[in-house]
């Protein structure tokens, strides 16, 4: 068998290079090919067209080499074309790309299971059903608390995100662009207020009897099947709840017969420090959701719940035909491989300390920056107009434009678009952390001249 054809992405220098303008003339040739046959509504935030990555760099068409500080929303969590994850998804990809789990099974899917059962955050044996994105993670959390419960409402909380389809856009907290023009919306799901530690000033417990009392008045215990919160907010800006907020929710919960679902679908698998980032804030939930970071990029998602309540669904009731792929579990299986023998919970830790610390120092620079937050390597910082709480969406633009032409990949975050949120990969150097740091303090400093 020939591997000629295989490209030695192992080569690719670890630091940034600029060829060109970013984007440069080969994306932008790219970009007004797919303006003709790409609709604006599935938007790119950076239209640079990616030929090639390894570990933290993005190479694209143009030969620009780019720091990625977002990893495809924090799916390559153990850096891009892993070797170990490439190797196990080619070596599957020439034995049997699907047959269906539904109609005739494999072991990858049941080993992937026997990993999520092994690090459930939970109490008792857990079981997964493996679907292909977060959206249908979130999907099939719901309908099989449903199913359980017997109950139909869904609380989320605001700042949340949860997905584009149906139920998961209704269940965000922005209703732009997620569900707008898209109606009529689901139904019985009910937005309680949140801890925003920054901006709120309660308590973890003052939050949570806030929530609480929303969601009695509004919803009724009693009418409710599930809780679905993010220990982290991703899409909301990375908001980390003040202590004891979520260990009281859980605790209103299990004394109301309401599932409470860990949506892990960004924060999720090592990326925080843990390998789940509920496990830091001492609550054991009933069901946890993954996808981005589970298969190192293949597309994978699962749900992974008490046995008492994932045995509710009848025979039939869950799946999809693409759902638990043999070539995404066993990606997964060498993912899940990786953390354990590189030891990258440790590594989750190390960033979270010289990162955080690094933006710290940042902040106490630049009056923008109100607030360092986040876990492990998902971390946020979120801008301010000086001497006040205001929404700066625009710098928070700027100074992601300028990042992007030093060759530094962020993204912003947060429903006003108001933090810049960092999701480096674990294997990212303490070089390029530096790095980082400096071209933002530069275009902080340019901003404000
Ligand atoms: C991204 C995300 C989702 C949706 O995942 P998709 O794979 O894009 O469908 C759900 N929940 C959270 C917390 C997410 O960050």
């Amino acid at each position: 068998m020939s591997t000629d054809s295989h490209i030695d992405v192992s080569e690719i220098p670890q630091e940034p290079l600029l060829l060109t303008e970013i984007p440069g003339p080969r994306s932008r040739e790219l970009h007004a090919r797919r303006q003709a046959v790409v609709p604006p509504g599935v938007h790119s935030v950076m239209p640079l067209y990616i030929e090639r990555a390894h570990g933290s760099i993005l190479v694209d068409v143009d030969g620009n080499r780019i720091v990625d500080v977002c990893g495809g929303i924090g799916v390559t969590t153990i850096g891009h074309t892993d070797e170990a994850v490439v190797a196990a998804a080619r070596e599957q990809m020439g034995r049997v790309t699907h047959t269906l789990f539904t109609m005739t099974p494999y072991e990858s899917y049941v080993e992937v299971a026997e990993l999520l059962a092994k690090y459930f955050p939970g109490e008792g044996q857990a079981k997964t059903l493996l679907m292909n994105s977060g959206a249908e993670a979130v999907e099939n959390g719901v309908k099989i608390a449903r199913k359980f419960t017997g109950r139909p409402g869904v609380a989320v909380l605001e700042h949340a995100y949860h997905g584009r389809t149906m139920l998961t856009s209704s269940m965000n907290f922005k209703g732009a662009p997620y569900a707008a023009g898209y109606g009529p919306r689901a139904g019985d799901i009910y937005k309680a207020p949140n801890s925003y530690p920054l901006r709120d000033g309660l308590s973890g417990l003052e939050a949570a009897a806030r929530t609480i009392a929303y969601l009695e008045k509004t919803a009724g215990a009693e009418d409710l099947a599930c809780l679905v919160v993010e220990p982290v907010q991703g899409e909301g800006g990375f908001i980390v709840p003040a202590d004891g907020y979520l260990p009281a929710l859980a605790e209103w919960c299990r004394a109301n017969g309401i599932v409470f679902i860990s949506d892990e679908v960004q924060a999720g698998l090592a990326r925080t420090g843990t390998m789940f980032a509920i496990e830091q804030f001492g609550v054991q939930p009933d069901i946890v959701l993954t996808a981005k970071g589970i298969a190192g990029g293949m597309p994978l998602a699962g749900i992974t719940g008490r046995a008492e309540i994932m045995d509710s669904s009848q025979p039939g009731g869950l799946g999809g035909t693409f759902g638990g792929n043999p070539v995404s579990c066993a990606a997964a299986v060498a993912v899940f491989n990786q953390i354990e023998n590189d030891q990258l919970l440790a590594r989750a830790k190390h960033i979270e300390d010289v990162f955080k610390g690094a933006l710290t120092d940042l902040a106490a620079k630049h009056e923008a920056i109100a607030d360092v937050r986040g876990l492990g390597a998902m971390l946020a910082i979120e801008i301010v107009k000086p001497g006040t709480l205001d929404h700066d969406a625009a710098l928070v633009q700027r100074v992601i434009d300028r990042a992007a032409q030093q060759g530094v990949l962020l993204l912003s975050a947060g429903a006003y678009g108001n933090a810049i949120r960092f999701l480096p990969s674990l294997q990212f150097t303490d070089e390029l952390i530096a790095l980082v740091v400096r071209v933002l303090d530069e275009a902080f400093a340019a901003e404000a001249a």
